[in-house]
């Protein structure tokens, strides 16, 4: 993760990632990436933490009694990562979450739940990025392939260098509306793992499965997820998968069983 440049939050302002530089009006998970998509990532790949092998190596068969179905084909559960597409034909109804972001209809209930629990904790949480459309992600893509090329590289090697940097338009979990990128109000550090040291951060991790969501993207566990350390990544799976995911300690596709 050290190999990403920092990125300032909030200012619209150039945003440097490797030697892609672009603009980025939007947030977020733009920087959602796919390391083993462009090839010329190697470096970000982090081995497993040490957290997150003690959580596996927990994980024991007499907790197999409390564990609650898993049905891959349910909506909550559907995995969206660089080896899995949003289906085509994925259009959520969507419902607003705070200020102009909105969220599946049937996760927003507990997203706003879930910011006035943490108001009332002193925790003033800030909603930067939910749903997405297909479109949009294009967009984001193509301006960075844009600015490459403008920069001498060739199509080829632009778009080979965009997609180690943002996700692959149809493999964003924001286009499922059951993402959202959250820090706080008060957070001036950008978009950068140091949102991980934030009393904000602390709340929802220890709080947010309560309300059904999971740190989608934990710290070490890029092989996995294909996707950087994101601790402002947070995704609804339901309350009942979220507990045993987060006591766990781990990823999605692992609970799912699927990469
Ligand atoms: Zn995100």
């Amino acid at each position: 993760m050290k190999g990403f440049t920092k990125i300032v939050l909030f200012t619209g302002a150039a945003v440097t990632l490797g030697i892609a530089s672009f603009t980025l009006s939007t947030t977020l998970a733009d920087r959602e990436t796919n390391p083993s998509g462009g090839g010329s990532s190697a470096g970000s790949s982090a081995s497993p933490s040490q957290r997150h092998k003690e959580n596996l190596s927990s994980t024991s068969s007499s907790e197999v009694s409390t564990t609650p179905e898993i049905n891959r084909t349910d909506w909550n559960l559907l995995l969206v990562n660089p080896n899995h597409s949003v289906p085509e034909d994925l259009q959520p109804v969507l419902a607003q979450v705070q200020g102009k972001y909105e969220m599946d209809e049937r996760v927003a209930p507990y997203m706003k739940e879930m910011i006035a629990a943490a108001k009332e904790d002193g925790i003033n949480l800030w909603v930067l990025s939910t749903y997405r459309t297909y479109e949009y992600q294009q967009g984001l893509f193509d301006t960075n392939v844009k600015q490459l090329k403008s920069q001498g590289m060739t199509e080829e090697e632009a778009i080979k260098e965009t997609a180690a940097n943002v996700a692959v338009p149809g493999t964003s979990e924001h286009h499922t509306g059951l993402a959202a990128d959250i820090m706080c109000a008060e957070w001036t550090g950008g978009i950068t793992d140091d949102f991980a040291e934030t009393d904000a951060y602390q709340w929802l991790y220890a709080h947010c499965a309560e309300y059904g969501f999971i740190e989608r993207y934990p710290k070490g566990s890029t092989e996995i997820t294909g996707i950087v350390y994101e601790p402002w990544h947070f995704r609804y799976v339901g309350k009942e998968h979220a507990e045993i995911i987060m006591k766990k300690g781990i990823t999605l596709e692992e609970y799912l069983g699927i990469r």
